[in-house]
């Protein structure tokens, strides 16, 4: 076990509730110490389990949403103190001789290992092993196994307790709301054996939750046991005449349960989980974690040879992507799934932009089912875009319930093409999984809104030769917000036009009328949708060769980077919204991303121009962006760059560049992170009907191996400096594209080799251009 160090554990309290969080993507809980201290923000999150509160607007307006929502902190159940021969057991005053704290990756378990020596000088060791079950999505355990050795009294506190979330201290817009004191209301609660169960409601949201906690106690030493309730939840407390090398054995078991208020009852319900967990029992329940955590990265895991400590990064960041999605049937992601308060909980476009590739290539039916989860907010998004005064539905930028809670509409509501982002989503899900049921049921209606929805936000502008033009509309890239024809924006929604009248117009005649009878479509629709995606108005200015970024950017004065000091960034916490807007500075990938998501519609020259201008101007305030870089870069053979803004991208967390992964795991830079993996180093390109792979492995890698799932086969790429190896391990014949070459695999011939392309000498290495943004600059 490792040398104990008070300070660093103090210093990075609340990075490691982050980094060692648990999370089946409908339960959460941070990575807290098992005695409850030293503690920075323990949370333990239900997704989709929120509480709504009144925005206030100094100056309201009409049309901007009243109602926020955030996502709660239910009672914690993981403290579980210890007083020693009267002594409390602390981290921080006791003597510790061996300690130590892993995220096992293999088994999906926290674990905890500690010895250290009482002031009256007895010494112990505690083991702990907490999870939150893959396998049952309400249930949380841990094994707490204690050995004296010497005769000592002990006395364990196992606590289910509710707090008040604390108060954030720092200035951040994308920090959650702290609510005055708690909001849950208790609705009872009860106490039998070792047994404690709580019932709540929420007031606004109406939302009922019932939280519980078991335990099994197994030690041969005389105990005596009481259960009480207290003010603030209940304790279960064992008195034991612990003896030397008698080994005490507490196994506690949680479950957490929600519902509608006028639902079921969810105290049963978790009553229920916990007999459960306790008839299947702690070694059964390791058992299955371990094994749904193997199935993962059987599908999941992408191997790199020749940076040991990168490799680490990247299983971290792959477990996040498990630990957000696993059991997230019926929610969405959010931006820090269930690892911390930032942002609320919310829903965003991380989730089909960033997290859905991932899905589709390794998890399909979980990319399904979020994207379903879209679908059943259509009802929301249609009343939203009669709000707005347009037709079809528009999706909200942020959300837990399906309304917008944004309620700074620049960087909110503005932010549109979330619509767009959706049905571009929707269309690789089914190329990938081969799903075209979804499409026919639920997709092609989602796409018939949203086309509804471009068709009326833009017009046919005389002034620009009739082209359909968007106006008033913010891009990806929040420091040029309310800007007319966002370059990203149009060519996103020139793609949903046309998909939208090429669904349509392939369905069937039983799904067409179908799909007339829930939304209406018109005959004369589609052919309205293809006729604004042809006359799109996609502007390039043939001066400097490049995509303007909207009308009126590239008039803009470019930000004086050189006299902003390093410390002032991210620039949206040292300056007022009008100045960035008013610049050339962008926050994160705006032109880039759409090149790279509609990669075939431009050639490397011009991606390569539209790199050389907007990479110095971006400043990467935002974690989405440099995996774009990284991706883009890749692709016009700028492989120093590449590199570094995959390092930035994987390091995100781990390595905090932004200084604040104390509040959550960035999950869209995460699920970025497979993206770079994937789109930039194995140089897979999807969009075309065929699965298109130009590797380029980093020259400072020996390999890179990465599975992928394609419409139900298992393919395994393997890239060396020599060679790319296809292996197809599971599913029928499958035809892939290597380079330009069409390379077919099947059952009897599984294996296809072909020559790595080398990358090209990489040019921005003579060209003095400027280096990527140092690591404290990104966050
Ligand atoms: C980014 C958005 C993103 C949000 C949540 C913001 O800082 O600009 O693009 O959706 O964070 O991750």
């Amino acid at each position: 076990m490792a040398r104990f160090d008070l300070d660093l554990l103090q210093a990075y309290v609340g990075q490691a509730e982050t980094m060692f969080a648990l999370s089946n993507g409908y339960l959460g809980i941070r990575g807290t110490i098992d005695e409850g201290q030293p503690v920075e923000e323990p949370g333990t999150y239900l997704n989709g389990f929120y509480e709504t509160r009144p925005i206030t607007y100094g100056e309201s307006a009409y049309g901007f949403p009243d109602t926020g929502q955030s996502m709660l902190v239910c009672p914690d159940g993981t403290p579980i103190r210890l007083t020693v021969d009267d002594e409390i057991f602390d981290l921080a005053k006791a003597e510790v001789l061996e300690f130590s704290r892993r995220l096992d990756l293999a088994k999906g378990v926290l674990t905890r290992n500690v010895t250290w020596r009482t002031q009256r000088g007895r010494r112990l060791t505690l083991k702990t092993t907490r999870l939150v079950s893959f396998d049952m999505k309400h249930v949380a355990a841990i094994r707490w196994e204690l050995v004296p050795e010497d005769d000592v009294d002990l006395v364990i506190s196992s606590e289910i307790v509710e707090r008040a979330p604390l108060p954030l201290e720092d200035f951040d817009p994308r920090l959650a709301e702290t609510p005055d004191g708690s909001i849950l209301c208790p609705t009872g609660g009860s106490v039998d054996g070792l047994r404690a169960v709580l019932g709540f409601v929420t007031c606004g949201s109406r939302l009922a939750l019932g939280c519980a906690m078991d335990h099994v106690l197994e030690t041969s030493s005389p105990c005596e046991t009481v259960a009480e309730r207290k003010e603030t939840g209940a304790a279960v407390t064992m008195r034991i005449a612990g003896r030397a090398g008698v080994p005490v054995r507490l196994t506690k078991f949680m479950a957490y349960h929600y519902g509608a208020e006028d639902g079921d009852d969810m105290v049963a319900a978790a009553r229920a989980s916990l007999d459960k967990a306790i008839a299947r029992g702690f070694p059964a329940l390791l058992a299955r974690q371990e094994k749904n955590v193997a199935q993962f990265w059987a599908g999941a895991d992408v191997e790199v040879e020749g940076d040991l400590a990168m490799q680490q990064v990247i299983r971290w960041n792959l477990f996040q992507l498990m630990q957000a999605s696993f059991r997230v049937h019926g929610h969405g992601i959010g931006a820090r799934g269930l690892t911390g308060r930032s942002y609320e909980g919310h829903y965003f476009w991380d989730t089909e932009i960033y997290v859905l590739p991932f899905l589709n290539y390794t998890a399909p039916d979980t990319a399904r089912a979020v994207l379903k989860f879209r679908y059943d907010m259509l009802p929301q998004a249609r009343a939203r875009a009669r709000e707005l005064g347009h037709r079809g539905a528009t999706f909200p930028w942020r959300t837990i319930n399906g309304n917008e809670a944004s309620a700074y509409y620049a960087a909110g509501t503005a932010q549109y093409h979330i619509n767009a982002d959706i049905a571009y989503a929707l269309n690789r899900y089914v190329e990938v999984s081969g799903d075209d049921g979804f499409m026919i049921r639920y997709g092609a209606e989602i796409l018939v809104e949203t086309a509804r929805f471009w068709l009326d936000l833009g017009f046919f502008s005389a002034r620009r030769e009739g082209r359909f033009c968007i106006n008033a509309v913010t891009g990806p890239d929040e420091y040029n917000a309310v800007v007319d024809n966002n370059y990203f924006t149009n060519l996103m929604a020139q793609e949903n036009l046309r998909l939208a009248a090429k669904v349509v117009l392939s369905l069937g005649s039983e799904a067409r009328a179908a799909l007339i009878e829930r939304t209406g479509l018109a005959p004369e629709e589609p052919g309205a949708w293809s006729e604004a995606a042809d006359r799109m108005y996609l502007p390039y200015d043939e001066r400097l060769g490049v995509h303007p970024q909207d009308d009126s950017f590239l008039d803009k004065e470019v930000w004086d980077f050189e006299n902003t000091p390093e410390e002032n960034y991210p620039l949206l916490l040292n300056y007022h919204p009008l100045n960035l807007y008013r610049s050339q500075v962008i926050k994160q990938a705006d032109t880039l991303l759409a090149m790279f998501l509609m990669n075939g519609s431009f050639a490397d020259a011009e991606k390569k121009r539209d790199f050389d201008y907007y990479d110095p101007i971006t400043t990467h305030d935002s974690s989405l962006s440099v995996c774009i870089q990284s991706i883009m870069a890749s692709e016009i053979g700028y492989s120093r760059k590449a590199f570094d803004y995959f390092n930035f991208a994987a390091s995100m967390d781990l390595s905090d560049v932004g200084g604040n992964v104390k509040h959550g795991a960035h999950v869209a830079s995460i699920g970025g992170t497979w993206m770079a993996l994937a789109y930039g180093f194995a140089g897979l390109r999807d969009g075309s009907g065929k699965t298109r792979f130009r590797p380029r492995l980093p020259a400072e890698w020996t390999r890179l191996q990465i599975p992928l799932t394609i419409r139900g086969r298992r393919l395994r790429m393997s890239i060396d400096h020599q060679e790319t190896v296809y292996r197809l391990e599971a599913g029928d014949a499958i035809e892939i594209m290597h380079e330009d070459e069409t390379v077919q695999m099947g059952p009897a011939v599984p294996e296809a080799r072909r020559p790595t392309t080398k990358a090209p000498p990489d040019p921005e290495l003579d060209s003095g251009a400027v280096d990527p943004a140092e690591p404290d600059d990104i966050m």
